[in-house]
Parts: structure tokens; C-alpha cells; sequence
């Protein structure tokens, strides 16, 4: 028998109130804390700007000022957007990765550095680098059995249109990588990259070019060609 109780609901806690952040008393955040610790959601206290956040991992940390915590263990202190400057806007300020130091060349998860993913020769202070992604690539890394090569990672906006590409705003945001591997194929590695990425982002290809784009955006994309 299917009771109106046993019936399940599925939960939508919409990432938009940033901008209009809802006013709740010390009472309410205790209150809260202990809701959120039920269904495993992070909560974080800045007690200096007096803000509390609640959600999924490191956008709660970031924001925070808890520090971006990779897989590896590394943990880098956030830059607030605006002490970086429009130089670094971001694509989507919901979604992009917070922004930090692009110098210390640490080693962010098993595969991977930082210094793989700034952005070309040109001189900039500070990237974007989502940690998730980085756990997505150290798997699709691990799939292939040998070693991938990130062509472009993260891409500040004038760095992005002087590329010539308008439309992969993923990279803007920390989101996404350019990718490909010696000894697979791209059919071969556009393959792995599906699997691991899943209904989490984009899989793209150019046959052109010979490389995957890979990236999590929040929803299902695959493209070829350019
Ligand atoms: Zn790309």
C-alpha cells in the first residue's frame, strides 16, 4: 500500500539567495546547524561578516573563508572577488570556483598540480580550480591508465575571448579542462570522460583539434565538432 507518508519527496535548495540572503536570529542558525547536520549538508560560520552558510561542500567552505579545500589535501586561502577585480570576474558567480593564488605550484590531487591549470604563459595572480573537477579528472586519469595532459584549464575572461571562445564559459569559472591523452584515442578517451563526468557536465570534442573538453557545469552537454 503506498501511504501518502512513505512517499518520497525529492529536496531543491536553489543556490540564489547570495544576493538576497535571508535575515535569521542565533537561535535559528542553532536551529538550523542541526537540521542541515540530518540530510549531511555543510554549515559554516564567518563570524566576522556575521554570515552562516549551508550546502554542499566547497562552495560552503569558501565562502566561508574556511579555505578551498582539494583532494589532495592542500587547502588555499579564498580570494574575495572583489579584491581580485574585474580582470577575474567570474562567468556565474553561483557556480564558479572561489578564486585563488595561482602561485604555489602544490600539488592539488594524486595526478594533478596547480600549475597545469593556469592559464597559458601570460602572467596572472590568481585561478579558479574546482576541487570536484579535480576529483573527476584524477578519475578519468585513473581510467585510462596513463597520463592526461590539460591543454587549458582555467581561462580569465580576456584571456577567453583573445582564445577565441566565447562559448566554453566553463573555463571562465574554474569548471573545466581541455584534456587529452598519449596512447588513447580521443573516441577512446571521450569515452572514459562520459562515464566519470556523467549527467554532471559537458563532454565535448573537436575532431579538429583532437582534444576533450570536460567540464561540471551542473547538467548533462555533449557536443562534437566545433
Ligand atoms: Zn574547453
Amino acid at each position: 500500500m503506498d501511504s501518502a507518508i512513505n512517499r518520497k519527496w525529492s529536496l531543491l535548495c536553489l543556490p540564489k539567495s547570495r544576493h538576497r540572503p535571508v535575515t535569521i536570529t542565533e537561535e535559528q542558525a542553532s536551529l538550523l546547524e542541526l537540521v542541515g547536520r540530518s540530510f549531511n549538508l555543510v554549515m559554516a560560520r564567518d563570524e566576522k561578516l556575521r554570515k552562516v552558510y549551508l550546502g554542499h561542500g566547497h562552495a560552503v567552505e569558501a565562502e566561508a573563508t574556511l579555505g578551498l579545500r582539494f583532494p589532495s589535501g592542500w587547502t588555499a586561502d579564498i580570494i574575495h572577488d572583489e579584491d581580485a577585480g574585474a580582470k577575474y570576474r567570474s562567468y556565474d558567480s553561483v557556480v564558479a570556483a572561489p578564486l585563488i593564488s595561482a602561485f604555489p605550484d602544490a600539488q592539488v590531487s594524486k595526478f594533478f598540480r596547480l600549475s597545469e591549470f593556469r592559464p597559458g604563459r601570460r602572467v596572472y595572480d590568481y585561478i579558479r580550480l574546482s576541487p570536484e573537477l579535480l576529483e573527476a579528472l584524477d578519475e578519468i586519469r585513473e581510467r585510462a591508465g596513463r597520463p592526461v595532459t590539460v591543454i587549458s584549464g582555467y581561462r580569465p575572461p580576456d584571456y577567453n575571448r583573445q582564445a577565441g571562445k566565447p562559448s566554453t564559459s566553463t573555463h571562465v569559472d574554474g569548471l573545466a579542462a581541455d584534456i587529452y591523452s598519449d596512447g588513447l584515442t580521443t573516441y577512446q578517451l571521450r569515452g572514459i570522460c562520459e562515464k566519470v563526468i556523467g549527467r554532471r557536465g559537458g563532454v565535448g570534442y573537436n575532431p579538429k583539434s583532437g582534444y576533450i573538453h570536460v567540464d561540471l557545469r551542473g547538467y548533462q552537454a555533449r557536443w562534437s565538432g566545433s
